[in-house]
């Protein structure tokens, strides 16, 4: 067989895991927004059978002598998009024939089982109940990393798998700066008086939140013909196939709080307009996906704060929104809400933080999850090392562990390595932004109106379109024309913030 041959056989094979993806996909998609609780068990072995299917043919002996035959032919061009096939389905190959079948199968388990208890533990706010399940899951992520002895901390095993190439060593350097730049802003910030956000908890009808987030969807640029608005408990992106990316919102059962469900909305449009938007001819491949976890979460992130929670954006949507809820912002001008929409404060809880403290909880994730893998720290110690580094770095002490270590679902679902996307996220929205603020000028004043979508192709060309055809560092150094570097970022807050606090 020749190597085109062979690279087309691997085509054919990688289209068949990414059909085996996205009806996985389907069936989560349903599970969360429409499925009744009694078909839970049999949805659970219909997702088991599809995860295993997939697995197989990733992982199948053919997989390595294809790639193998078209590796060794020396004609891949570098910088092409079939040199690009080939090195993610080397990757994906990889990992799924290095990890032995019994271990995925143990971790999937555990992380089941883990979670069940999660779900009890923390409204009971005992930690004793999900402790022995933790120590073993992460017992079982060290011994995964064992099969990659090329990376230099048990980490970065778990980390290079949602964000190639980045490692603790790096994170740690990016983490300290930030913290050395954060920690004064938001000193500065919260010696001011806080803002009244009161009004937030006035009512606001769901149908009319719903429409409104529909509107603004529309008006952004996603794609209905491509796409739907759904709602679930926990907001999510998904795709389901080509031409089908889906996004859900939530909204308070008592309706308060209309900030709740729009700004999730428009977080979701970021990860949701990112994939709609990826090349066609990439459907079938690896390619056909966002770059990274981080890279990914800088659309949410550009979206949902950059641009959503800004100046322009608002002088656009708030008389807008006022004349939609009639007298729940009568007596709110837009000073109030922009202020309100921006309020800092620090916290216990990471879901309810703002923009400039949110990192601070993140960092403290990271580093307890660092030391988790390096075994210096204990599960059984870890409730109280999360306290002690609450009181050092957030000055707050939470009352008890089911705002404490128990608050997130992550180490307890199994998702380990992808705290620290978040903040990545943040640090490359500012990036990102700054770099088309900068080719393109013109943008600042159609945004100071609330007209998107210059900005919007911008993205599209130098991000959306290639999906993960270059690696995330790679893709940085292309768009920005550096690497990643948190120095826009931090000028963006400054700026933000010195603004509207009046420093
Ligand atoms: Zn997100």
């Amino acid at each position: 067989m020749s190597w085109t041959e062979d690279l087309a056989t691997l085509k054919a094979r990688t289209r068949d895991v990414q059909d085996l993806g996205h009806t996985l996909a389907v069936l989560n998609w349903d599970q969360e927004v429409l499925m009744p609780p009694k078909g839970g068990p049999a949805r659970g072995r219909m997702i088991g059978v599809i995860s295993r299917l997939m697995h197989e043919r990733i992982a199948d002996q053919k997989v390595a002598s294809l790639l193998a035959s078209v590796e060794s032919s020396g004609k891949l061009k570098p910088g092409s998009d079939d040199a690009a096939f080939v090195r993610l389905t080397r990757r994906f190959h990889e990992h799924a024939v290095r990890v032995p079948t019994e271990l995925v199968a143990e971790m999937a388990e555990n992380d089941s089982r883990s979670q069940q208890a999660w779900v009890q533990a923390r409204p009971a706010n005992d930690f004793s109940l999900v402790e022995p399940l933790l120590a073993r899951s992460v017992e079982l992520r060290r011994r995964v990393s064992e099969y990659f002895p090329e990376h230099a901390h048990p980490l970065d095993t778990h980390i290079d798998a949602s964000d190639e190439g980045m490692t603790v060593a790096i994170l740690r350097g990016l983490f300290r700066q930030l913290r050395y730049e954060l920690v004064p802003l938001v000193q500065a910030v919260t010696a001011k008086p806080a803002p009244d956000d009161s009004f937030l908890n006035r009512k606001f009808p769901k149908a009319k939140q719903l429409a409104f987030s529909n509107k603004v969807l529309a008006r952004l640029g996603y794609d209905f013909e491509a796409g739907r608005l759904d709602e679930s408990a926990h907001p999510f992106t998904t795709t389901l196939g080509a031409g089908d990316k889906r996004i859900t919102t939530r909204v308070h059962a008592d309706e308060h709080d209309v900030l709740y469900s729009l700004m999730s909305t428009i977080h979701e449009f970021g990860h949701g307009t990112y994939e709609q938007n990826i090349k066609e001819e990439y459907d079938g491949t690896p390619m056909f996906a966002g770059a990274s976890s981080g890279v990914h979460e800088s659309q949410s992130r550009l979206w949902e704060n950059v641009v959503g929670r800004s100046r322009g954006f608002w002088s656009y949507w708030y008389p807008r929104l006022q004349r939609t809820f009639g007298k729940a912002l009568k007596d709110v001008d837009l000073e109030m809400f922009l202020r309100a929409i921006n309020k800092v404060e620090t916290s216990l809880i990471r879901t309810e933080a703002d923009e400039l403290t949110y990192n601070l909880h993140i960092i403290i994730r990271f580093d307890l999850e660092c030391q988790l893998m390096e075994g210096s720290l204990a599960v059984k110690d870890l409730p109280e090392a999360w306290h002690a580094r609450y009181q050092s770095d957030l000055g707050q002490r939470a009352p008890d562990d089911r705002n404490g270590v128990m608050q997130d679902v992550h180490w307890y679902g199994g998702y380990w390595g992808v705290f620290h996307s978040y903040t990545l996220g943040n640090i490359l929205s500012a990036q990102f932004y700054a770099a088309a603020l900068q080719q393109q000028p013109e943008l600042a004043a159609q945004l100071a109106v609330a007209k998107t979508g210059g900005l919007h192709r911008w993205m599209k060309k130098h991000i959306y379109q290639h999906g993960a055809k270059y690696t995330p560092a790679e893709l940085v150094q292309r768009v920005t024309g550096g690497p990643l570097s948190i120095a826009p970022y931090i000028a963006y807050l400054r700026e933000k913030y010195g603004e509207l606090y009046a420093l």
